[in-house]
This record gives C-alpha cells, sequence and structure tokens, in this order.
C-alpha cells in the first residue's frame, strides 16, 4: 500500500514494519518451523529479498572503481595542491582508522548481536550462506597472515574482479589512480571525465534500486522475523545503540581533541562555527548535498583560506567518510555476531582495512554505504541478508553518520589549513564554483 508522494526513507519505514509486524505475528502464532511458513520465506520473499541484493552488487564494482580512481586522482593533484593533498589523504586514514577501531571495539564490547538461539541462527546461515555464495563466489574466509599481504595484490585484475574479490580490485583501483596522477596528460584527462561519467552512470543506478528497497525490506524482515521472532526487536535497538554510541565518542571525544591538537582551535569555537553544516548533513544524510554549506562556513565562520577548503572539502565529502566507516564496522560484526560467524582477529582485521577504504569509494549520498556493506558481508561470509535488518533503521544511522562525515571534512580542512595558512593565496586566484 505505498503512496506516491512519501519520500523514500518513509516508504522505507512503512515497508520495515510490514514485514516485521507480519514476520512476528507469523512467529507467535504457527511458529517459524512450519511447512508453509518455511515455503514463503525460501519461495516467495526470499528470492524477492535476493533480487535487491544481487542488484545492489552488481552496481559494487564499476561504482567503487570509478570512484577510488577519480578520488586518488582528484587528491592527489600534486601541481595544484602539493603538500595539501598528502597531508588530507594521511590524515584521511588516520581519522578513519580510528573511527573503525572505536567502532570495532564497541561492538566487540557489548556484543549486541551475541546470544541469538543457535539452531535458529544456524538454519538461517544455512540459508544465507546459501544464498550469499550465489553472489559472492568463494567468499574469502580463511586467508591468514603473510599470505593476506600477498593476496592483496591481484595477478590478474580481471580474475580478481570475476571473482569478487573486492580489495585486490581496491589496491588496483587506488594504483591506478596514482598512475594518472604521475601520467597527467590530455589522454588521462579523457579517462577521467569518461570514469566521471561511470560514477555518474551508477549513482543513477543505485538511486533506482534504492526505490525497490521499501518492498525488499519488507520481504527480508519478514524472513527474518518469522525465524526470529521477538528476538529480533532486541537486538536491533542494542544495535543502534552502539552504533550512536561509538559515533558519539568519535564526535565529541576524538575530533575535539584533533582539532585542538592538530588544528590548533578551541573545539567550542569550531564546534559553534560549523552548526549550520551539521544540521544540514544531518537532515539530508547526504554529504555531496552538505558541500555547499560546508564550504561556505569552511571560508566564512571557519575563516579558512578558500584555496584548501575547496579542495579538502570536494574531494572528502566523497572520499573521506569516517561515520561510514565506523558504521560499516559496526554493522558487519554485529551481523556476524548475530548470525555466529566468528570472525577472527585476522579477519576483523580485513573488515578494517576494508572499512577504511569504503569509507573512501563510499558515495555521499543517501544509503550510499549500503551497496559496500553488502560487499563486506559477502567478503567475511556472513549472510547478505542479514542487511534486510538494518535497512529500516538506517535512515537514522544514516542521518548521524553523514554528519560525523562532514563534520570529519571540516576537520581535516582545518588541520590542513594550519601549515598552509602563510602559502600567499591570491583572493583572485580561484573562484569557487559553489557557495
Ligand atoms: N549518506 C552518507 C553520506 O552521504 C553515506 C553513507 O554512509 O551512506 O555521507
Amino acid at each position: 500500500v505505498e503512496k506516491r508522494g512519501l519520500p523514500l526513507h518513509v516508504l522505507m519505514l512503512i515497508g520495515f514494519a510490514v514485514g516485521l509486524t507480519g514476520g512476528l505475528i507469523v512467529n507467535a502464532t504457527i511458529g517459524g518451523d512450519h511447512y508453509w511458513v518455511q515455503q514463503v520465506t525460501q519461495n516467495v520473499t526470499g528470492p524477492i529479498g535476493q533480487i535487491f541484493l544481487r542488484l545492489l552488487f552488481m552496481l559494487v564494482l564499476p561504482l567503487l572503481f570509478s570512484a577510488l580512481v577519480v578520488g586518488v586522482a582528484e587528491m592527489g593533484d600534486l601541481k595544484v595542491l602539493g603538500r595539501a593533498g598528502i597531508k588530507s589523504l594521511l590524515f584521511t586514514v588516520l581519522v578513519s582508522t580510528i573511527a573503525v577501531v572505536i567502532g570495532l571495539v564497541m561492538v566487540n564490547l557489548f556484543r549486541p548481536g551475541a546470544g541469538v538461539d543457535p539452531t535458529v541462527a544456524a538454519q538461517l546461515l544455512e540459508q544465507g550462506k546459501a544464498g550469499a555464495a550465489s553472489i559472492v563466489e568463494n567468499a574469502k574466509s580463511g586467508t591468514s597472515g603473510t599470505n593476506f599481504f600477498v593476496e592483496l595484490i591481484p595477478s590478474n585484475v580481471f580474475k580478481a574482479a570475476a571473482d569478487n574479490d573486492i580489495l585486490p580490485v581496491m589496491v588496483f583501483a587506488l594504483l591506478f589512480g596514482v598512475g594518472v596522477v604521475m601520467v597527467r596528460n590530455s589522454a588521462t584527462d579523457h579517462m577521467l571525465k569518461s570514469l566521471e561519467g561511470l560514477f555518474e552512470v551508477m549513482m543513477k543506478l543505485i538511486g533506482l534500486v534504492i526505490k525497490l528497497a521499501p518492498y525488499a525490506i519488507a520481504c527480508l524482515m519478514f524472513n527474518l522475523s518469522a525465524l526470529f521472532g521477538l528476538d529480533l526487536l532486541v537486538r536491533l535497538a542494542a544495535f543502534v545503540g552502539v552504533a550512536v554510541g561509538a559515533m558519539a565518542i568519535h564526535m565529541f571525544v576524538v575530533y575535539p581533541l584533533l582539532v585542538w591538537t592538530m588544528g590548533g582551535m578551541s573545539p567550542i569555537k569550531f564546534f559553534s562555527s560549523i552548526r549550520e553544516a551539521m544540521v544540514v548533513s544531518f537532515s539530508t544524510a547526504s554529504s555531496n548535498a552538505s558541500l555547499p554549506v560546508s564550504l561556505r562556513v569552511a571560508e566564512q565562520e571557519l575563516g579558512l583560506p578558500r584555496k584548501i577548503a575547496r579542495f579538502v572539502l570536494t574531494v572528502g565529502a566523497t572520499a573521506n567518510q569516517n561515520g561510514t566507516a565506523l558504521f560499516e564496522g559496526v554493522t558487519v560484526l554485529f551481523l556476524a555476531q548475530f548470525f555466529g560467524v566468528d570472525l577472527t582477529l585476522t579477519q576483523q582485521f580485513v573488515v578494517m582495512l576494508i572499512c577504511i577504504l569504503g569509507g573512501v569509494g563510499t558515495a555521499g549520498v543517501p544509503g550510499g554505504s549500503l551497496p559496500v556493506v553488502a560487499m563486506i558481508l559477502g567478503i567475511v561470509g556472513v549472510p547478505v541478508e542479514g542487511i534486510g535488518l538494518i535497512l529500516g533503521v538506517d535512515r537514522f544511522l544514516d542521518m548521524c553518520r553523514t554528519t560525523l562525515n562532514v563534520t570529519g571534512d571540516l576537520v581535516v580542512a582545518t588541520v590542513v589549513s594550519r601549515g598552509e595558512e602563510d602559502t600567499g593565496y591570491d583572493e583572485g586566484d580561484v573562484r569557487p564554483s559553489v557557495g
């Protein structure tokens, strides 16, 4: 019963509520192991959810590749901004790493997904595995130690892509971006333009696929709640609590410390200057949509040099997403706990690396991290269907993590500006196109 005019996230919430309630009622009355419930979940709601997930997967490779290459090529435009590029790159990696680590520590401490009835979880895991395996063949599970680093380098990038071995593909994309920066002539400029085009087309398609989300969420939620019952709600609340708690630490402890120590600015001045950007990012759940406002506060409220602000914020809107990296880590570990998949320390380390890269490869639009989360789940062998569990609460978490993303961009801009202030920037030099 969808009405045309309702915004997508409201429809998603409705789908979530309908699927959840339906599943809970079925679970409480007929029971999750009833023949017909099994038939419906396996042959109707299951496949519909799968189609949605496969559509997301379909877009991951071209999206990540184009986003990473363009991101690096822009970030590394050394002729234009020299040190600033390297500084922001290093700082981005540092801050994302802190974010992901906070998230992972919190999930390991509170274990919001643990303690699910093992028989039900095993059953779902079997279903999920079958589904996930058809999408992500060869879900990497046992990579360890030195092999891990060796296997990061694809010996054949097409084979890696065909096997859905995302990490080696990401490494290739990063190197590719570096190569583009080093060559930089009219031919590579053309190619970059095409990759930007590819990126935009993928974004468009994601926009279309996301429109299916309300139905898919209803189906995925029905499946999960019919099998899990009320237990599910409790876990979900715990998940949201842990995610928001971890984000709050990053926002109110890590950022102020960085601004103060590395940026040389009082955190109070920082936060009061960027209020507007925080409100806009929270309400739009899109870093890209918030860009004009963050450019404005950076220049007019924080008084950062325009050239630095433009560069760092424009690239950062796509490439620096601390909140997203944190969220991806928390989500993957939560779902692993939920489905009783034990992730070794090495695997958690892999999750961390992918989340840091994932923060770079995630598009700055509402729900931009969903394809990336789906992909990471596949890599570590957690049932991809689990994503249905978090989709219903995703909008709220999206608003929170986007606020973190945009604030993080402004933190980076502040820190990078610190040493660059005396480069003698000429007002007439660059004319900002936005803000
Ligand atoms: N909505 C986020 C952003 O625009 C991306 C995501 O995590 O979905 O920054």
